[in-house]
C-alpha cells in the first residue's frame, strides 16, 4: 500500500490509474466539497465540532427534534446553493461523460456532483439529498418552500396533506434505514467496476464505508484519495494524501 503525499506523483498515478480503467467507480464524502465552502464533518470546524447529530429516531418521537432538523435543512440549501462544484467534482463529470467512470457513489448530499454536469442516473446517492422532501409513511413528496411555509404558518413540523405522516427531508439521518434501490445499485457498480476511487471521506460511516473493501474484495484497484488517514488506507493499493481540488485538477476540462 504505497501512501504517496508528492502532489506531482499522486497527480501522475491518479491520471495513469484511470487511463488504464475499463470502469471506474468514484466513491465520494464530504472531503470533495469542502474547496467548494460546504465544511465536512470529522475535520477540524467542520459540522460535528459545532452541533449534535439528530437521529431518525429522535426525528421520530420529538418536535422539537424535527424542528431543529428543518432548521438545519434550510440553512444547508443556502450553504449548498451558494457552493460551485469545484475542480474534482468536474474532473469527475468528465470522466463520466467520456465513460470511463460507470458511477459515482456518494455519500453527500449537496448534488454538487449532478450541479458539474453528471446525470442523475448515473449519481448514486446513498444518503438522499438536501433538494426536498416526502412523507415517511406515504412517500408523497413536498418541496422545501412548502414546508417552509407550513412551519411559519402553523408553528410545527410539516405533516403530510394526503396522510398525516411525518414529513422529512430527502436526507438519510443517523438510525434511518438506508435507501434499497440506492444500495442496490451501488452494489451492483461496486462489483462491476475494475477501479475504485474513494475520494474525500473519512470512510468510518457504514454501510456506506463498506464499499470501498468490496470493490477490493471483487477484484477491483482499490485507491484512496483524502487528507487524513483512514482505517481503510491498508487495504488500499494506492493511499494519495493531498488536497483533493489539486489532485484532480489536471484531469478537470480545461
Ligand atoms: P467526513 O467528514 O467523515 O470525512 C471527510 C474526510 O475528507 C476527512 O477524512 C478529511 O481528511 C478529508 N478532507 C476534507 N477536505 C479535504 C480536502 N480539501 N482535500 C483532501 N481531503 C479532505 O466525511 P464523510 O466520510 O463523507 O462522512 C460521512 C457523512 O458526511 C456522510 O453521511 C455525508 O452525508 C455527510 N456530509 C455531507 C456533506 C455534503 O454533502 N457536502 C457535508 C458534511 C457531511
Amino acid at each position: 500500500m504505497p501512501i504517496v503525499d508528492d502532489l506531482a506523483k499522486g497527480r501522475a498515478i491518479l491520471g495513469d490509474l484511470v487511463s488504464g480503467a475499463g470502469r471506474a467507480v468514484v466513491f465520494t464524502g464530504a472531503g470533495i466539497s469542502t474547496e467548494s465552502g460546504i465544511p465536512d464533518f470529522r475535520s477540524p470546524g467542520g459540522i460535528w465540532s459545532q452541533m449534535e447529530p439528530i437521529y431518525f429516531e429522535d426525528f421520530l418521537l420529538s418536535e422539537q427534534a424535527r424542528r431543529e432538523d428543518w432548521r438545519r435543512r434550510f440553512e444547508m440549501r443556502k450553504l449548498f446553493s451558494e457552493a460551485q462544484p469545484n475542480a474534482a467534482h468536474r474532473a469527475i463529470a468528465s470522466l463520466v461523460e467520456s465513460g470511463i467512470v460507470s458511477y459515482v457513489i456518494t455519500q453527500n448530499i449537496d448534488g454538487l456532483h449532478q450541479r458539474s454536469g453528471v446525470l442523475d442516473e448515473r449519481v448514486i446517492e446513498l444518503h438522499g439529498n438536501a433538494v426536498d422532501a416526502a412523507c415517511l409513511e406515504c412517500a408523497h413528496g413536498m418541496s422545501f418552500d412548502t414546508a417552509q411555509a407550513i412551519i411559519e404558518a402553523e408553528d410545527r413540523a410539516p405533516r403530510c396533506p394526503v396522510c398525516g405522516g411525518l414529513v422529512k427531508a430527502r436526507v438519510i439521518n443517523f438510525g434511518q434505514p438506508m435507501p434499497v434501490d440506492e444500495m442496490e445499485r451501488a452494489e451492483i457498480a461496486t462489483d462491476d467496476c475494475d477501479l475504485f476511487v474513494a475520494v474525500g471521506s473519512s470512510l468510518v460511516v457504514y454501510p456506506a464505508a463498506g464499499f470501498p473493501l468490496a470493490a477490493k474484495s471483487h477484484g477491483a484497484t482499490l485507491v484512496i484519495v483524502n487528507r487524513d488517514p483512514t482505517d481503510q488506507d491498508m487495504a488500499a493499493d494506492y493511499v494519495l494524501r493531498g488536497p483533493i481540488g489539486a489532485l484532480f485538477e489536471p484531469l478537470a476540462p480545461t
